[in-house]
């Protein structure tokens, strides 16, 4: 069974928050309308995910759409850090709707209430009826795609699309072993998100534009 055919289906970025005694959010990169009358959305997010028991508890969330242009460092905080330990919009423009928290560098924003959830053995699938949604900018919607590919962003161990990363490397040098031409580069690769920077040697004040952690999480690694 060839794993990597998972990478052929589309994913979005998204960020799914929600607001108890303070807010609460965190990267998705599932969701999707799965009707138009009466208007649902469904989102996929990891048990492990403090945003998950707010979004149990409140029954409502606000989904951000992420665009290209999206601050990275935003992706960085909402995707690597939780919720449980800090302020995630400490930093980020944000304002309300529906009493949720709305991230003002986003293409829009989509707010449900919780009708019905499905509970896996990792993630619970959330469905939720659409209450308001509004327009932010005309930016282009980040797909996971231009994530993973333009960005060399990967999958932080909760996403539901994680595939370990063995399991890709396997595949991937069955065909480099094909390729009779081999041209080697210096490259440093972020071992806590995956970020990939080509250089050859980075600064010693460099600091991970996704995750944040310094220079010596870095690791080198020829290509
Ligand atoms: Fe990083």
């Amino acid at each position: 069974m060839d794993k990597n055919v998972l990478w052929d289906l589309s994913y979005g970025m998204y960020v799914v928050g929600s607001k108890d005694d303070r807010k609460v959010g965190c990267i998705v990169n599932t969701a999707v309308q799965i009707t138009s009358d009466p208007m649902t959305i469904l989102v996929s997010v990891n048990h492990d995910n403090y945003t998950n028991k707010i979004i149990s508890k409140t029954n409502k969330f606000s989904l951000s759409i992420l665009g290209e242009k999206t601050d990275i460092s935003l992706i960085g905080t909402f995707g690597y850090k939780s919720s449980k330990d800090i302020d995630k919009y400490e930093n980020f423009e944000t304002f309300e709707i529906d009493e949720m928290p709305v991230l003002k560098d986003s293409c829009g924003v989509i707010i449900c209430e919780v009708i019905d959830k499905l509970e896996t053995s990792t993630h619970t699938a959330f469905l939720g009826k659409v209450i308001d949604m509004k327009k932010l900018n005309n930016d282009k919607p980040m797909t996971y795609k231009y994530y993973h590919e333009v960005l060399k962003g990967k999958s932080p161990e909760k996403a539901p699309t994680f595939i370990k990363e063995e399991i890709i490397n396997e595949d991937k040098n069955d065909n480099a072993e094909k390729l009779e031409e081999k041209q080697t580069k210096t490259v440093w690769k972020c071992k806590v998100c995956g970020y990939e920077v080509e250089m050859d040697e980075l600064p010693d004040d460099f600091v991970c534009p996704i995750c944040k952690k310094d220079k010596s999480f870095f690791e080198k690694i020829e290509k």
